[in-house]
């Protein structure tokens, strides 16, 4: 088989955890497998990087930034193709531009167009183990690009894709993908296999276990991603098409989220075209509006809120201010705050069954906890709270929706 193994930040966040790592790679070599191993920079680098870089740039499109950041993947590629070295296997490490993957240019959250494996498959022919930096790859004018945070997920199984490997293993400091953040929700399950749907939903809303490109890449190419912990040798969490998944409840995971903020604009007009006039400059910008509502108007006047990424807050509020001051006050009406957290219950389940939000709602309102904004969709359902309240609202909807019980316990709604 072709086996690729992806190894993240606390997993090579040592020497001794990379001996650790060289070990398995070549156990898994002398299973018989051919072995591709990509791996993210050692824990703590890349923020350590990033800290850097923002004392002199504030730019998140920044050229330079990635050509810093992407530095703790190439440290990482060396130390470990010698640490299999050092226990007598071979290796060639590869930094993303050896194996051209090729990127667009928008830096620091760039995406995957192609990749040549040839280099991977010559040096696999030869009896190595192939050692390849996460994160970052090249446009097509030989920039250094970076793929987001969490991107090494999205190279590994891309990597899988390109070389058709027969697996695409993800080893993290958590046993699996969990019912909730396992560090918060002390009852949180381990799922043993669950859709690319569902999967793609929990890492959209907060669980950050899997990068959500590369759930995407692993739909599209059909990959078998296997989530384990590079700390031991249990089963893991298997993402799979919809019809393996095993374990149909009605809701399998629920999720926190603090990367987002709020904005009010305040009686602004409420007249047709005012909302297309408001999100226009934000959607020339690039900024992603994800909630929206719109209060009851009261005398021709309306409050609009929105919620955008938490890093392009003053950007919003600037380009509000100067393309729609007419609507908000020149900008007087505009009420923003960042300390929202969404919270998010997802599951298939929900499809067909009824009662999933009332539940929530009730759930949340037991504990005192104040809905401010509420969006669904087939498969999830978010409400935006008080960030103050984001681990209670975990853990109640956690356990609320009996998903500390084991999946064939489970009453259908909680
Ligand atoms: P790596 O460095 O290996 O890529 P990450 O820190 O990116 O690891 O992702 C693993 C972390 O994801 C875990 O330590 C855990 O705290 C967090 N996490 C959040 N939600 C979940 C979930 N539902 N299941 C498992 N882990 C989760
Ligand atoms: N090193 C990068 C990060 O910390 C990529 C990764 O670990 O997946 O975001
Ligand atoms: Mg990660």
């Amino acid at each position: 088989m072709l086996i690729v193994q992806k190894y993240g930040g606390t997993s090579v966040g040592t020497i001794d955890r990379m001996r650790e790592v060289a070990k398995r790679c070549l156990a898994t070599q002398r299973e018989g497998h051919d072995v591709v191993v990509i791996v993210s920079a050692m824990s703590g680098e890349t923020n350590r990087l990033l800290a850097l870089s923002k004392q002199l740039s504030d730019d998140s499109n920044d050229r330079e930034v990635d050509v810093i950041v992407s530095t703790g993947e190439q440290v990482s590629v060396g130390l470990v193709a010698l640490a299999i070295r050092a226990q007598g296997g071979q290796a060639t490490s590869f930094l993303g531009h050896q194996v051209k993957i090729t990127t667009d240019s928008a830096f620091s959250r760039a995406r995957i167009q192609s990749i040549d494996g040839q280099p991977i498959f010559d040096a696999l022919k030869t009896g190595k183990i192939a050692v390849v930096a996460g994160f970052q790859g090249t446009d097509v004018a030989g920039n250094i690009t970076t793929l987001g945070r969490g991107g090494s997920d999205t190279s590994a199984v891309a990597i899988a894709a390109a070389l058709k490997a027969d697996v695409c293993e993800i080893y993290t400091d958590v046993d699996g993908v969990y019912t909730a953040d396992p560090n918060v929700v002390p009852g949180a399950r381990k799922i043993e296999r669950i859709s690319y749907e569902e999967m793609l939903e929990l890492a959209s809303l907060g669980a950050k276990v899997l990068q959500i490109r590369s759930v995407e890449f692993g739909m599209k190419y059909g990959v078998a991603i296997h989530v384990r912990s590079s700390f031991n040798q249990n089963q893991g969490t298997w993402v799979v098409p919809e019809e393996q998944a095993m374990e149909q409840v009605v809701v399998a995971g629920v999720t926190a989220n603090r990367d987002e903020a709020k904005i009010t604009l305040l009686a602004v007009p409420d007249h047709p075209g005012v909302a297309a006039k408001i999100f226009k400059p934000l959607s020339e910008s690039g900024i992603v509006v994800d909630m929206i509502i719109q209060n009851v108007s009261a005398e021709g006047r309306t409050d609009l809120t929105f919620t955008v990424p938490k890093g392009d807050i003053k950007r919003a509020q600037e380009l509000l201010r100067t393309r729609c001051g007419d609507l908000c006050g020149g900008g007087e009406r505009i009420v923003t705050n960042d300390s929202i957290a969404k919270i998010s219950v997802v599951g298939v389940g929900m499809r067909s069954h009824a009662g999933v939000a009332q539940r929530m709602f009730e759930l949340l309102a037991n504990e005192g906890v104040n809905i401010l904004m509420i969006s669904t969709s087939e498969i999830k359902i978010s409400v935006i709270v008080d960030a103050k309240y984001a681990e209670l609202a975990t853990r109640v909807l956690h356990d609320g929706f009996g998903l500390h019980l084991p999946a064939g316990e489970r009453a259908s709604v909680g």
